[in-house]
């Protein structure tokens, strides 16, 4: 079979593919350290996400408008939020007249741990919006315009 042959007869094509959804913009606070000092300051991030799987009959792994409306969604809990390790969760008092979002991050909130667990939220989002096979989904987070940290993780389906 050759890799024109399935696309033309509705076979599925042995090819890996990967779907993605660029610009995905929110601002957020963390805590981290600058020069050994932890720090609360902020960021704009942006990041891409892209689903890898075979190429399905259809023509597409994940349709695009689908894919890009589940990582707003998720994405949407992390914009103007202050994100904090979980380590941190209970001692944390920041109060104000103003309102404070808290996003509770497993580890240090690195853009590291902020795109696994992007990586992770958007996976099962995925799937409890019923859109699978897929294998795996990559975050591709900035920091800023200098810095960014990849992440890969399988899909949690098993597949
Ligand atoms: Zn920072």
């Amino acid at each position: 079979m050759s890799l024109e042959s399935g696309r033309e007869t509705g076979e599925a094509s042995p090819c890996i593919i990967k779907t993605c959804v660029d610009n995905v913009e929110f601002q957020a606070a963390h805590v981290t350290p600058i020069n050994g000092v932890l720090t609360l300051h902020g960021h704009s991030f942006k990041l891409t996400l892209c689903v890898s799987g075979k190429l399905r009959r259809s023509g597409w792994v994940v349709d695009f408008l689908k894919l890009r409306d589940v990582v707003r969604s998720v994405v949407s809990q992390y914009d103007n939020a202050l994100l904090i390790s979980r380590r941190f969760s209970e001692s944390i008092r920041v109060s104000g007249n103003f309102t404070v979002k808290l996003m509770i991050i497993d580890g240090p909130p690195t853009a590291e741990n902020i795109a696994i667990e992007i990586c992770r939220e958007v996976g099962k989002a995925l799937l409890k919006a019923g859109i699978n096979g897929f294998s795996h989904v990559e975050v591709r987070l900035w920091e800023g315009s200098d810095f960014h940290a990849e992440v890969m993780c399988g899909s949690g389906s098993g597949t």
